[in-house]
């Protein structure tokens, strides 16, 4: 049966079932994979820790703990474009071409770049900055950082692929992809590893360096994947993070040793 029949014959409850399904599954998949990737390029010396400072003690139980009910939101929350598609709000496309769903995941994921640093630059003005503050709690980002914020960041990241949906008849599987990608980029983000040193910090290749300079002072770099969004807009950080010195969170020139609360 063609997938997006099959999605939009499911009823709300299997809906919300098989979210949370794909959604947990995601979540482990990538957090396990990065994990175990960066460790294995530690040991062979390709790439490197971008801050080798010890995580918080309660850091991971805090990360899952505020993960799980990311995916249980996420998960719930694929009710919603399913609701659209039952109201006739929007629609999906029966058939595509490889082509046509290249063009439409691109699309995707430069519409993922922009909504993200919107809403990312929302979360760090003063009346939402202290939801957003359960995502920076993470100084020291893991792969398990990737899904830890307060609900409110999960709804307003969330809704990604809506406004997108009113607007164009997508295939199933184009939009099937955007949290895979998104999860795949966003995991990349928060390694803590600089996969390529040697390119430029603008390079798409150095997304890790960037959302890690942003960790490490909370402001600017409010970008996803790509450096597109701070570049137009003015927000890219260009002093490089704190790196690396095994010992308290004093460490680099660039403000980072501020509490949470002065870093936000
Ligand atoms: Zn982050
Ligand atoms: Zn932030």
């Amino acid at each position: 049966m063609n997938a997006g029949l099959w999605f939009t014959q499911l009823t709300a409850w299997q809906v919300m079932a098989v979210g949370l399904a794909f959604f947990g599954a995601l979540y482990l998949l990538g957090g396990w994979g990065m994990t175990a990737l960066t460790r294995m390029l530690a040991r062979r010396q390709v790439g490197k820790v971008l801050d080798t400072r010890a995580l918080q003690p309660d850091q991971l139980p805090r990360e899952w703990r505020q993960s799980a009910m990311s995916v249980l939101l996420f998960g719930t929350g694929m009710v919603v474009p399913w609701g659209l598609l039952q109201l006739g709000w929007a629609q999906l496309a029966p058939t595509a071409s490889a082509a046509r769903v290249a063009a439409e995941i691109v699309v995707l994921m430069v519409w993922n770049d922009v909504h993200f640093w919107l809403n990312h630059r929302l979360l760090h003005a003063k009346a939402l900055v202290r939801f957003h503050g359960d995502h920076h709690r993470s100084y020291v980002t893991t792969p398990w950082s990737t899904y830890s914020f307060h609900p409110l960041e999960a709804l307003m990241l969330g809704n990604i692929i809506l406004l997108p949906m009113l607007v164009h008849d997508f295939y199933f599987w184009s939009l099937a992809a955007v949290p895979v990608l998104s999860l795949v980029l966003n995991v990349i983000g928060h390694s803590n590893y600089d996969f390529f040193p040697r390119v430029s910090d603008t390079h798409p290749l150095a997304a890790s360096r960037r959302h890690h300079l942003h960790h490490a002072r909370s402001r600017g770099n409010y970008g996803f994947a790509l450096a597109f969004m701070d570049q137009l807009m003015r927000t890219q950080l260009q002093a490089p993070a704190p790196r690396s010195t095994g010992s308290t969170g004093s460490s680099g020139s660039s403000g980072s040793a501020k509490t949470p609360e002065g870093r936000r």
